[in-house]
């Protein structure tokens, strides 16, 4: 497969150079240049097999000639071994026509490790192919660093540099990052808050030798490897419930779009999903997209479901290159108004189609908490309030009362402890694998809000 840019000055690349390049040159996203398909009989044979399995014919129609199946078949199925689910994305019946799609069986128990655990073994595959080595260095406000940790652990082509403000991160928060025994891994506790831990990374790319000489990358959520990964739950938990025949709809809460596109990915490529809701909470740029036609930044607000706390969302200008029928000149004149003024209005034909296959809804921060309570105390079951931000918005925006809806649920309630207590006055243990967090031995440095000690850190031991 070979991908082009969304905005179409930028090279034409092969699987390999797009997994380590993440953001194209001329500012865009990389996207195939056309949907590989998946055959009916292909997606009804899915309900059997597992999942790493469906995994690597799904992913090597996106990774080949670059990364060929054979190389892929072993990375893939290394990726998904350590999941505590037999079945990696089992779903979970909620009600009649209702389902939920366990997608936090991973090591740092949320969705982020489904395309993370497949990132961090292709780039390490590539990397020690090209005996190249490079340096990991991002900033976390605490909720998805850990993924990211557990993603290059022990790869030997990476060191890993992540940033967290000192004392604003919860204690499971932390834990789950500075336990790690790694010696290619370094926590750095920032005495500062999380936007200094950004600035500071930030300035770290910014600085054009000191990012060359260390082969700096992020592995951020623009990359496509991540939507790859993330378009495979989509045929399974289909498959489960009956594809090719019957396909569910799907309710997804989402900040960056990455995960909801994965799921329109998985249409493009021949599966008939009747319907995807877009569910986000007061951060609701997409929602009010779908209502306006205007795509315009705003504020972004604290909330109780802080993964989806976005008000940019990256991966929309994937989709927009389709609605705008393929045309990157339009991209590019869209996200260059957006640079300029913070916003862009689509045109009725392009709003037609994408209100054709999404509908949306912002779910209030007292819904959220109801219907995890509600859920609670209906079926036993603790949610973390990202699935009951997904879990409200599709019941809102139900079309077909004959499809099943699938809900995904991005995090195990025990990564919002806060939020489940408040919700339903109990607390949310820590599933087996890491029931012992709280006595494994923490290793992390504490250093000043000082951009010059931050790259000195960095530098010395990104060598070593
Ligand atoms: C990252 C994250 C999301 C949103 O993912 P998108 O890439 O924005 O779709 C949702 N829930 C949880 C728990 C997450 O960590």
């Amino acid at each position: 497969m070979r991908y082009t840019s969304t905005r179409g000055q930028a090279p034409i690349l092969d699987f390999a150079d797009v997994l380590l390049a993440g953001l194209a040159p001329d500012g865009g996203l990389y996207v195939p240049e056309r949907w590989p398909t998946v055959a009916p009989a292909e997606i009804a044979s899915f309900v059997t097999r597992p999942y790493a399995e469906v995994a690597t014919d799904i992913m090597a129609r996106f990774t080949e000639p670059a990364v060929p199946r054979a190389e892929l078949a072993p990375i893939v199925a290394t990726a998904y071994r350590d999941f505590d689910h037999p079945a990696v994305a089992p779903l979970r019946q909620l009600d009649a026509g209702e389902w939920i799609l366990e997608l936090f069986h991973g090591p740092t128990i949320s969705f982020k490790d489904y395309a993370l655990q497949v990132v961090g073994l292709l780039f390490d595959h590539v990397l020690a192919q090209r005996s190249l080595h490079m340096t990991v260095v991002g900033a976390t406000s605490g909720d998805t660093g850990s993924a990211a940790i557990e993603a290059v652990r022990d790869r030997k082509s990476i060191t890993a540099f992540i940033l967290h403000p000192e004392g604003r991160v919860t204690d499971v928060q932390r834990r789950q990052m500075t336990t790690v025994p790694a010696a290619n891994i370094h926590n750095i506790a920032i005495q500062g808050t999380f936007d200094d831990c950004q600035a500071l990374v930030k300035q770290m790319f910014g600085d054009a030798s000191f990012r060359d000489r260390l082969r700096l990358t992020a592995v951020n959520s623009i990359n496509w490897a991540r939507v790859m990964a993330q378009v495979v739950y989509y045929f399974t938990a289909s498959a489960a419930l009956g594809a090719p025949h019957r396909v569910p709809a799907f309710a997804v809460p989402t900040g960056n779009f990455g995960d909801a596109f994965a799921g329109h990915v998985a249409r493009r490529m021949g599966l008939a999903v009747p319907q995807m809701v877009i569910a986000t909470n007061r951060n609701d740029i997409l929602v009010r997209l779908l209502n306006t036609g205007r795509y315009r930044k705003g504020a972004v607000y604290a909330s109780l479901t802080p993964s989806i706390d976005i008000q940019v969302s990256s991966n929309f200008e994937r989709l927009l290159l389709e609605l705008e029928g393929n045309d990157a000149t339009a991209v590019r004149r869209h996200m260059s108004g957006f640079d300029a003024s913070g916003e862009f209005r689509l045109s009725d034909t392009a709003m037609a189609k994408m209100r054709a296959q999404f509908d949306g809804a912002a779910v209030s921060e007292d819904d959220t908490l109801r219907c995890m309570r509600e859920v609670e105390s209906r079926s036993g079951l603790v949610i973390d309030p990202h699935t009951a931000v997904g879990i409200v918005a599709g019941r809102a925006r139900r079309r077909y009362l004959g499809v099943p809806m699938v809900y995904l649920s991005t995090a195990h309630a025990a990564k919002f402890p806060e939020a489940v207590e408040r919700a339903t006055r109990r607390d949310a243990p820590l599933p087996a694998r890491l029931a012992d967090l709280h006595a494994r031995q923490e290793r992390f440095a504490v250093l000043p809000n000082d951009l010059r000690r931050v790259k000195a850190y960095v530098e010395e031991r990104a060598a070593a």
